[in-house]
């Protein structure tokens, strides 16, 4: 009788780990690189190698919450349709302005049709579908430097707002876009879809990173923790702080409040550190020595922790 001796199985084990490593390598490519998750109800988690794009998908066609970065919309665009068949693309809403999630807005509206109702007696087809988004999203792409925008005009918002809320009704649910001024920019929303119960937190919210906050576009430490807040006003846990509302972060993993809360606490504490160190009058320099989210950098990365240190110092008034 033959016998497997146990040296011949862990080179097997060898054998098909180096495999699995070769496939991952592999599927670094960039069309290989997106992961298509169902959130809850009628929304998507579409994740690509720089962002998360969230999709809503019901009988009147398909709403997308942020297109990537350009290079990237090909293949967004690819993963609706396996998703949505041949349902129309109606409305593309931006969570705010930076290129990784707006770059693709161009190629994606122009993959849709707007749907025009009301005097038109019925539905009317346009050749591009709405961009809704905060109106500073809308200044923050057209305004020129150097001679260009930062989108052509193909990319620019169609529909944009400047109260607190703007309501959308599609595919039979209730859609809030929440503006949330000063966070990670000027022009954040969060994207709430009241009836499959889901958040497209956009980059408020991050689980691979400390903030990001873009001080040059206005945004600051203080209105992160406030839409972190918003975030846990809105969403309500199933049971033990478990389940209920999903939050998809602009990168990462889906979440529930209990993620959020934990998030919240931390982006609070390191701020309440950082605010008593500028009351010292620390420099920018001590303030990045005294390490004051030094228990996060294993799970954040010290890079992401000293560029937020260093925004919230900014932000909190430090010496320049
Ligand atoms: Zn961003």
């Amino acid at each position: 009788m033959k016998v497997q001796k146990p040296g011949h199985l862990a080179l097997a084990l060898l054998v098909l780990s180096q495999l699995v490593y070769a496939q991952r390598q592999e599927s670094a490519h960039p069309s290989a690189a997106f992961d298509v998750l169902k959130v809850h109800g009628q929304v998507y988690l579409i994740a690509g190698p720089a962002s998360n794009a969230v999709v809503q998908v019901g009988e009147q066609g398909v709403l997308v919450v942020d297109t990537m970065r350009d290079e990237d919309a090909d293949a967004l665009l690819g993963e609706i349709r396996k998703l949505a068949g041949a349902k129309p693309i109606r409305y593309v809403v931006n969570t705010h302005a930076h290129l990784d999630h707006v770059g693709g807005n161009a190629k994606v509206s122009s993959a849709g049709t707007q749907l025009v109702g009301g005097n038109f007696g019925g539905q009317v087809q346009g050749d591009h579908a709405f961009i809704f988004a905060h109106e500073k999203v809308l200044n923050a792409v057209s305004a020129k430097t150097g001679g260009t925008s930062l989108l052509p005009f193909a990319g620019w918002p169609t529909d944009t707002f400047f109260q607190s809320e703007k309501d959308l009704y599609f595919n039979g649910e209730g859609i809030q876009l929440i503006h949330e001024p000063n966070a990670h920019t000027d022009g954040d929303v969060l994207v709430w879809f009241r009836g499959s119960d889901v958040i497209a937190a956009g980059d408020v919210f991050d689980t691979t990173r400390m903030p990001e906050i873009d001080v040059k576009r206005g945004g600051h430490v203080n209105g992160v923790i406030e839409a972190l807040n918003r975030i846990i006003d809105v969403a309500i846990s199933e049971q033990f702080t478990e389940g209920g509302t999903r939050i998809v972060p602009g990168t990462g993993r889906i979440c529930d409040e209990f993620d959020v809360v934990v998030y919240r606490d931390m982006v609070t504490i390191v701020r309440d550190r950082v605010q008593a160190m500028v009351k010292k009058g620390m420099t920018r320099q001590q303030v990045q020595a005294a390490r004051p989210a030094f228990e996060y950098i294993p799970r954040y990365g010290a890079s992401s922790a000293a560029a937020f240190i260093d925004a919230a110092y900014q932000n909190l008034g430090g010496r320049q």
